[in-house]
């Protein structure tokens, strides 16, 4: 299958005010596909005249047509959206598998998510109500949920579809016109959401995309006068110079940034339930998930038989091309492969490995695999348990009771997602209490994508939320009108 196949736009082209357009310095950007490390097609290079015509375009989008549709018509057409995403959802998928690397049994899971949060927001965007506030006597108030204006949305290249589907579809439910910029490694199924949107008749600059480099479009666009919110999802660096250029222009920003999610499992749960998810929560995405439960941390008395049975689970993996859509696909790009090997290198010289998985023989030399690696008994200030590997690395940690559970789990500089495996329910709530995260899983982890559920992080794993209806406050800022009539 080529890309050709199942691309029904120019991806070389970028999306600005309904229109597809070459970028303006004309220089593209190779696409490779990860599974194979050919390149397979180019993307624009967009430059800061583009991103100065695109929120230029979004403005008037503002101003025109978009600004002044009711909820329920912006609704209706994000639903629209999501019906389109739905009939391409197999051609989105592929697309995603060749771009990005991704199991196919994944990509098309993704181009399922990317529909539901499309019907999602079309569900809220005329449920997002203001409130009337009792003041004193004569008076009454009441609040307005106005758009900020002007989203900037920058998405990484981990999950692509999802990742701007919680972006863009809140921003549009909220009333805000979008400049979407996609990461380089991973453009294609944002250009192919841009030709959906202008399939379903969003007007003009309500939505544009356009692709080109973090340091050259990105910069531009988290520093432009003419944005009033940023969103972020991406690196905890690039989140750290996207809050100081968003500073620049005094304009809010949500950051969400990386995590080394802690999966707790204590003596008294249901192993047999928790084993799959024990693995299954790190290896999805080949662990390129900001959500990776990239830290198991095991009560003593079980500790042996988990190491055990993760270990025979480890392996049954198998890293392969995308498109056979097996356990882990390759990673995203070779600078990536770089860096998660430099950190099971390391691991193979400081610590146990319990297991690993394989690399098939039909994988090729040229594309991005890494084996999935097992680290066992591993001290929880180890590099490998502190830091974001991004890779499909685990490692072990025992643990003796509650209180120490908690210290090791609370004791990184992130805090995004934590599980916590028991039967007992006093501990599961004083655990959801304790842990230092935004989003807290009771025997299970990951709960199907979670769309609905607000997410986000503590400390550097970022601030504000998305998902969820809680995204919806994040893309609108409060009006307070407070009338006298005596
Ligand atoms: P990674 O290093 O894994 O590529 P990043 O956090 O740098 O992760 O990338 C996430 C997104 O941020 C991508 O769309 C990328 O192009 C963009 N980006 C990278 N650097 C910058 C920057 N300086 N300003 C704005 N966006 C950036």
């Amino acid at each position: 299958m080529s890309l050709k196949d199942v691309l029904w736009f120019d991806p070389r082209r970028i999306f600005i005010d309904g229109e597809w357009r070459n970028a303006a310095g004309g220089q593209t950007i190779d696409v490779e596909n990860p599974s194979t490390g050919e390149v397979i097609g180019a993307i624009a290079r967009g430059s800061s005249a583009d991103v100065d015509a695109a929120v230029r375009a979004a403005q008037k989008a503002m101003d025109g047509e978009w600004g002044r549709m009711t909820a329920t018509e912006r609704g209706r057409i994000l639903m629209k959206m999501s019906a389109i995403v739905l009939e391409r959802a197999d051609d989105l998928a592929m697309i995603e598998a060749l771009d990005v690397g991704k199991p196919l049994h994944q990509s098309k899971n993704d181009s399922r998510a990317l529909a539901r949060y499309l019907e999602f927001y079309a569900g809220a965007a005329d449920k997002l109500f203001g409130t009337t506030i009792p003041y004193q006597n004569g008076f009454t108030v009441y609040t307005l949920r106005e758009p900020h204006g002007v989203a900037g949305i920058i998405i990484p290249w981990n999950y692509p579809m999802q990742i701007l589907g919680r972006g863009v579809g809140a921003a549009l439910a909220a009333g805000n016109a979008c400049v979407l910029k996609p990461a380089e490694d991973a453009s294609l199924s944002s250009l192919a959401f841009a030709e959906i949107a202008r399939e379903a008749g969003v007007p003009a600059g309500a939505v544009n995309v356009v692709t080109g480099l973090g340091t050259e479009a990105g910069a531009v666009l988290s520093e432009h006068p003419g944005i009033h919110h940023i969103s972020f999802t991406g690196s905890v660096g690039t989140g750290m110079r996207i809050q100081a250029a968003a500073a620049r222009n005094v304009v809010p920003v949500t950051l969400e940034l990386g995590g080394k999610s802690p999966h707790i499992v204590f003596d008294d749960c249901d192993l047999d339930k928790a084993m799959p998810t024990l693995v299954g929560a790190c290896m999805q995405n080949a662990g390129q998930t900001c959500s990776a439960a990239s830290r198991v941390l095991v009560q003593r008395g079980v500790y042996e038989e988990v190491k055990r049975r993760m270990a025979e689970i480890y392996r049954g993996l198998e890293a392969g091309p995308a498109v056979g859509s097996h356990a882990l696909g390759p990673l995203v790009s070779r600078k990536q492969k770089q860096l998660v090997s430099s950190f099971i290198d390391i691991g193979r010289k400081e610590l146990t490995v319990a297991a690993e998985g394989v690399i098939r023989d039909d994988a090729s030399d040229a594309g991005n695999y890494v084996p999935p690696v097992l680290f066992a008994d591993v001290s929880p200030d180890h590099k490998l348990a502190q830091e974001e590997i991004f890779g499909p690395v685990q490692v072990l940690i025992p643990f003796e009771d509650e209180d120490e559970a908690l210290k090791i789990a609370n004791g990184t500089e992130y805090g995004l997602v934590a599980g916590v495996w028991t039967k007992d329910g006093g501990r599961q709530m004083r655990m959801a209490r304790k842990l230092e995260v935004g989003q807290v899983f009771i025997n299970n982890y990951g709960a199907g994508g979670g769309i609905e559920l607000p997410f986000g992080g503590v400390g550097k794993s970022g601030h504000g939320r998305e998902k969820g209806f809680e995204a919806l406050y994040g893309f609108t800022r409060v009006k307070t009108v407070t009338a006298s009539h005596g």
